[in-house]
């Protein structure tokens, strides 16, 4: 078993098998020992630790992963990448089960359930970028047992996770990732720790997940539900944006009076709020006693 992590062993890997990066499924794997020993110290993965992996590729994190964690679980959509892990680069290794599907479509709960008796885990990724944002908001709200998530992201995309009100980052995005959790960019990674190169700038994100969110609200989906309609249209005003859509079914009127209880401006756009006035918002909006 090749140790990987460097360009002649995955090159060798990829001759040996013949292997051709697959542009549709994000491939872009890491040859950097130094950053991957990085990534396993931000995401402070120990042998009490129970690791899901989204995207092993040909394996190199995920040696990583089984030297440090008690057990890791690999989950690869690439059926040809499956034999190179399990009779090769992982064949050494009694701690780590791949599965071959669809981060996105498998039920992380009940893996969870199975393999760790629905205690948290840390997710642990060098993540395909195309579906970034689906699989952290499906790790969130299908309410995933989750310690962490340490994750390789599209430099961009960690900025957006990490900002407030008054930028133009700012957006739905960030207002999940802060409801769920505390996001702390780690490093910078340079396309150059990759084969093939990234055409972007890369970091490492890690999202900690609260105990308890930093607002309530009687209605989770509902906020979300209003911070997307706002961010939609985010050039619109707040008024135009929620009583433009279809679905969400709240009059002008009333998120007029919900602005006003709140101190906030008729013209007031989503983009200038925090989370806890989309909260304040929520709950104003979701009171039947309050309607106009
Ligand atoms: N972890 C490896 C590394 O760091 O070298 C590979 C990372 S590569 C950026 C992303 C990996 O995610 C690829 O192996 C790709 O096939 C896999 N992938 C893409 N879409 C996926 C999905 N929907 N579910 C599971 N894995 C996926």
């Amino acid at each position: 078993m090749a140790a990987l992590g460097n360009p002649t062993s995955t090159i060798a890997v990829l001759k040996k098998y013949d292997f051709n990066f697959q542009k549709k499924y994000g491939q872009n794997f890491l040859i950097d020992a130094n950053i991957l020993e990085k990534i396993m110290d931000a995401a402070g993965v120990t042998k009490a630790d129970c690791v899901i992996e989204i995207g092993p590729g040909i394996g190199t994190m995920t040696q990583y992963l089984c030297e440090r964690a008690r057990e890791v679980i690999a989950v690869e959509i690439d059926q040809k990448l499956i034999p190179i892990l399990t009779q090769d680069t992982l064949a050494d290794y009694d701690n780590v089960t791949v599965l071959n599907e669809d981060i996105l479509k498998v039920d992380v709960n009940a893996i969870v359930r199975e393999r760790n008796s629905g205690n948290p885990v840390k997710v642990v990724a060098n993540l395909p970028y195309y579906i970034t944002t689906p699989i952290i908001m499906g790790l969130f709200e299908s309410h995933v047992p989750l310690e962490s998530i340490t994750i390789m992201v599209q430099k961009e995309v960690a900025d957006r996770m990490q900002v407030g009100p008054g930028t133009k980052d700012y957006g739905a995005l960030s207002l999940a990732v802060q409801y769920y959790a505390k996001p702390q960019v780690m490093m910078t990674v340079p396309a150059g720790c990759f084969m093939p190169r990234p055409n972007v700038d890369s970091a490492v994100i890690k999202l900690t997940r609260h105990a308890q969110p930093p607002v309530t609200v009687p209605n989770e989906k509902m906020m979300f539900d209003l911070i997307r309609a706002s961010f939609n249209q985010r050039r619109k005003t707040l008024v135009n944006s929620l009583g433009n859509t279809a679905g969400l079914s709240v009059k002008k009127e009333r998120i007029l009076l919900a602005l006003e209880q709140l101190n906030l401006p008729p013209t007031v756009r989503g983009e200038a709020l925090t989370l806890h006035q989309f909260a304040d918002l929520t709950r104003l909006l979701a009171d039947p006693s309050d309607s106009v």
